[in-house]
């Protein structure tokens, strides 16, 4: 069995196993929503059957963003009868231009995957498309609404609320530090501030991996990254030959702490 975890009426969350990865489940009267589908064929079939536990309904699938753990399961529910995939516009541009350069991140976990070879090992792609402003979807008897707050952990981060519940893919992470190799770091604090403020719609709020986060979690995360753009734009102005001096002093582990140097360079570049 698996062990959803019920986070208001007919909202579900499922962690799996490896990533702690958090899968969303809304459960309408016509259908049900399932949020972000797993690493590739092997998970995306655990949380199938997870999801078949709870519903037969036919299901829509949501994508959060543009990481492999977060889409390589969408052809597992495309068998299953899923013709519905939601992705903001750049997320889904960026399955289509680029999904595959992932596969070699699931070669010991997913090793079809990683191949191209086997059942349901496709990319699918999203095909409804969630730009600025936000879509309203019925499910019978509980509605979605899929919104954009610019760009954050990557440049096309979905957030999903319901009447109780908001998933929030990886721009919000329990447990470990945030993965800053497609991120947007100023911009994320300021993301981050705005889910902070949405505090009063929801009651839970879910993070793309680890456990449910508490509103006070989500503004110490943005105050952490804002401390931390300050800290790195302090350093790499003293040092500007080597910004690497900056990463003992930032307070993400060292591998973090030099992909966040480097998209704050990068980003503010194109500025
Ligand atoms: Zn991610």
């Amino acid at each position: 069995m698996s062990r959803w975890l019920e986070v208001g009426p007919d909202n579900y969350v499922l962690t799996t196993q490896g990533s702690l990865l958090n899968t969303g489940l809304v459960v309408g009267s016509e259908r049900a929503l399932v949020i972000d589908t797993g690493s590739g064929p092997r998970q995306g079939r655990e949380i199938l059957d997870a999801v078949r536990e709870k519903t037969q309904l036919p299901l829509v699938v949501a994508n959060t963003h543009a990481h492999y753990d977060h889409f390589f399961g969408n052809a597992v529910f495309a068998e299953a009868g899923a013709t519905e995939f939601w992705a903001h516009e750049n997320c889904a541009a960026e399955i289509q231009e680029n999904g595959d350069s992932q596969r070699r991140a699931v070669t010991t976990d997913e090793p079809e995957m990683a191949a191209g070879q086997g059942d349901n090992t496709e990319l699918v792609v999203p095909n409804a498309i969630v730009k600025d402003q936000p879509v309203l979807v019925d499910l019978g008897g509980q509605s979605v609404t899929f919104f954009y707050l610019g760009h954050g952990h990557t440049d096309g981060d979905l957030l999903v609320g319901t009447a109780t519940t908001l998933y929030a893919g990886d721009l919000v992470e329990q447990g470990s530090h945030p993965s800053f190799e497609d991120s947007y770091p100023e911009e994320w604090a300021d993301v981050l501030r705005h889910v902070s403020a949405l505090r009063h719609r929801y009651e839970f709020l879910i993070p793309g991996h680890g456990e449910p986060c508490s509103d006070q979690f989500v503004k110490t995360m943005a105050n952490t990254m804002t401390t931390a753009v300050r800290q790195a734009t302090q350093a790499t102005r003293e040092t500007p030959d080597d910004a690497t001096k900056a990463i003992p002093i930032l307070p993400y582990g060292p591998e973090q702490s030099r992909w966040f140097i480097r998209r704050l360079q990068e980003t503010r570049a194109h500025h």
